[in-house]
Formats: C-alpha cells, sequence, structure tokens
C-alpha cells in the first residue's frame, strides 16, 4: 500500500527568482551553468548565504546549490547578489527549465569525452525556444562523457552518453533508461530538444517521460528512434569517486549538507591546488581537478580538516538523510541527528532516513528506511519512504530504530 496520495508533492521547483518556502525560512535553488561553479562564483554563493540567508547550503540530487533560510527581507539581496555572479536566468521559465547535469570530470578526466560543449548548446536551445517552456519544472536532461566518474546511471527524462565518436540517446522509463539509439555529438542537444518537444506534443506537458503510459511512450520512441543509428543492448551504471584518483578528487558533504565557511574554504583550497572550478554531481559529491597527484592529495587532507567526507568507507555515505526538523516544515523528527547516531552504529546496509513519507533524499529502495510520523519513525525494511511502516519506534531509542525482530 502506497502513502503517495496523503503527500503534498508540490509541482513546482524553487529557484532564485522564485525561493520555495521551508522550515527555516524561504530557500532559493542556484543552478550552476553545466554543472560547475567557477571560485570566485562559489566563495560569492558561500558569502551571500551567510548575508542573506542562515548559511547553509545543500547539495541536491540534480547537481544544483539550495541556499536556505533566507528571510522576506533578504530575497531580493540574494536575487542581486547571485545575478552579479552571473548565475540568474532571464526569468523564471528559463530558470525552471534549465535542469541539466552533467558528468562532473568533463574537461578533467582524458579519458572522458568532454561534452560540455553539448551541454552548453542544450542550455542555449532550451532558453530561445519558449515552446520549451511547457516542459514541467521537474522535466531533466542529462549529458556524460562515459568517463571514471560517469552520471549515466542516474534518471534523467532525456540522456546523452558519449559512446566512442557518437552519443548514445536514453529516454527514461518506470524500468531506468531505456537506450533507444545514437546520434552525431555535433546533433546531440538538437536530438534531445526534438525528444522534448515530442513529449509535448503527446503528453501536453503533463507528468514526466516515465509517466507517459505505453502507448503514447511506443509512439514516441518510434518517432525518436526512426532519426538515430544503432546503439546495442546498452546497460549503464553510475561510476562514483570518494577521495582521489590521479589529479580528481571527490568530496562529499555529510548528508549533502555545507556551511558556508566549508564552502568558501574548499574553493580556497581547490584554488590552491590549481583547480579552476567545483563541479556538482547528483550523488551530492564535489569535485575539483588539481594540478596532478601530490595536489591532489594534499587538497584532501585539508578538505577533511575542514568537515567534508573524502573516504569513500566513510558510514555516514551509507545513509541519505533529509534535512527533517527544523528545516523542514514536514518533519517532526531530527533526522540528521538520527542518521548521525544510526552511522555510529553497527548496522552496516543502506538507510534512508526521512522526515516525512515524500521521500525527499532518496527514491530508491534503501535496506532500512525510517520515516518521521508525530516525533516517532516509522520503520520499513527493503522499501521507500512511501511504503506502509511495519512498526513504530521512538526516535531516540536506536536499538529499537534498528531491531528487525
Ligand atoms: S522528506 Fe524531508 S525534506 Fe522532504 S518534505 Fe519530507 S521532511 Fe521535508
Amino acid at each position: 500500500m502506497s502513502l503517495a496520495a496523503a503527500i503534498d508533492v508540490k509541482g513546482w521547483c524553487p529557484g532564485v527568482l522564485r525561493p520555495m518556502q521551508s522550515g527555516d525560512g524561504l530557500l532559493a535553488r542556484v543552478r550552476p551553468w553545466c554543472g560547475a561553479l567557477r571560485l570566485d562564483e562559489a566563495k560569492g554563493l558561500a558569502d551571500a548565504s551567510e548575508r542573506f540567508g542562515n548559511g547553509h547550503i545543500d547539495l541536491t540530487r540534480r547537481a544544483n546549490l539550495q541556499i536556505r533560510g533566507l528571510g522576506d527581507a533578504g530575497v531580493h539581496g540574494l536575487q542581486d547578489a547571485v545575478d552579479r555572479l552571473g548565475l540568474v536566468d532571464r526569468d523564471v521559465e528559463a530558470e525552471a527549465g534549465r535542469n541539466i547535469m552533467v558528468s562532473p570530470l568533463a574537461g578533467i578526466d582524458p579519458d572522458e569525452a568532454d561534452i560540455r560543449p553539448i551541454a552548453r548548446a542544450l542550455a542555449g536551445l532550451l532558453a530561445s525556444d519558449t515552446g520549451l517552456q511547457r516542459l514541467p519544472s521537474k522535466f531533466g536532461f542529462l549529458v556524460d562523457g562515459g568517463g571514471s566518474v560517469s552520471i549515466a546511471g542516474e534518471r534523467a527524462d532525456i540522456s546523452l552518453r558519449a559512446l566512442g565518436r557518437t552519443m548514445a540517446v536514453g529516454l527514461d522509463t518506470p524500468a531506468g533508461t531505456d537506450w533507444v539509439g545514437s546520434t552525431s555529438i555535433d546533433e546531440a542537444a538538437e536530438v534531445a530538444v526534438a525528444i522534448a518537444r515530442i513529449f509535448i506534443g503527446l503528453s501536453q506537458g503533463q507528468g514526466r517521460l516515465r509517466d507517459l503510459g505505453e502507448g503514447p511512450f511506443r509512439r514516441l520512441r518510434a518517432i525518436v528512434q526512426k532519426g538515430l543509428g544503432p546503439v546495442g543492448n546498452l546497460s549503464i551504471e553510475s561510476r562514483r569517486l570518494v577521495g582521489a584518483k590521479g589529479s580528481a578528487v571527490g568530496v562529499a558533504a555529510p548528508f549533502g549538507r555545507l556551511d558556508a565557511h566549508q564552502l568558501r574554504s574548499f574553493a580556497s583550497l581547490a584554488g590552491e591546488a590549481g583547480a579552476a572550478d567545483i563541479r556538482l554531481s547528483p550523488w551530492r559529491a564535489l569535485y575539483v581537478g588539481a594540478r596532478d597527484a601530490a595536489a591532489a592529495q594534499t587538497l584532501m587532507k585539508a578538505a577533511q580538516e575542514i568537515g567534508l567526507i573524502v573516504n569513500a568507507n566513510d558510514p555516514i555515505l551509507r545513509i541519505d538523510a533529509c534535512p527533517g526538523a527544523p528545516a523542514c516544515r514536514s518533519s517532526s523528527v531530527d533526522t540528521r541527528r538520527t542518521a548521525r547516531r544510526l552511522a555510529a552504529s553497527s548496522f552496516t546496509g543502506s538507510v534512508h532516513v526521512s522526515g516525512c513519507a515524500k521521500g525527499c533524499a532518496r527514491s530508491a529502495p534503501a535496506d532500512l528506511v525510517l520515516v518521521g510520523e508525530q516525533g516517532r519513525y516509522g520503520v520499513v525494511h527493503h522499501g521507500t519512504a512511501r511504503n506502509l511502516p511495519e512498526r513504530f519506534a521512538e526516535a531516540e531509542d536506536v536499538g529499537a530504530l534498528l531491531d528487525v525482530g
């Protein structure tokens, strides 16, 4: 049985131009261009989050940043500050439609195709065609270079993934990405927006690609496939990195939350390591290309000292936890406090601690799911936050939360 019907799923995503109310004030989502922030942009956002918000910055599962805790009076100041950094779109509609995830080591990893020009072309097409503003605000694109750190297994309505000298084209379905064909690198961005236009025609801009229904999806697939080359049977998974690999460094923020001073310090450290920018990923780790392997090691050590995670075996990385109370008004439990206590326990499976049944932090099943309800947690095993709890346990009782009996 699903609890989805009881959940207030908002139909739009917050931006800088249209912040959203949350438990700790307004929050504004900043969309970096092509998944990268120049170091001065990162420092500017850190400063702005302290000056106009509460200094808490969340990394999102769409590889964006959320500045939290804005008061009504601070919104215009933040908008001006972010605009001066060049990170604001021309209007609310353009901002809402620019949902493009880019593989974080594009242009850094020599074994990966540099697909940033495709992402830039795609952003330009989305901004220039007002007809595409009929896409649902959560409709998203993914562009992956096929390197050692890959986002190609993440969920996006339309995926483009480098495959030799071509780009594989993927469509989101309820069962995952359906790689339907391939196109040239030069045409990849045009192909992606052409698919989006067909989707609008079939759906009237409602729902997501995976919600299209069997008949309309088959029609869309057939139309799309006519213009594509072969792709073979592709089975693609994401490849993550936390730690250093050569000169590339990936660091994670505990539960995807940075404080302003951490972002500012990390940007300074990245500069000292020879990096030009900071890349974001949908698993909420930050990536940097250092000048060499020695600089990467120095950066890792320094990042650890400011509270970032540099070890892929860190137990915090097994736990997804949404902001919970008091940051989110939908939660009655302090999810991150619970998550830290679970990280110190002997439980070794995947964990999702959710402030409510909406389950913002994780859509995939986890071994253990705790769902906040009236100050307690509903306990689910091998499921998602939307499953009916097997039982309830007090938030402070870690033994009861973990008890499978
Ligand atoms: S899952 Fe967490 S962040 Fe999302 S609405 Fe519920 S309490 Fe808020």
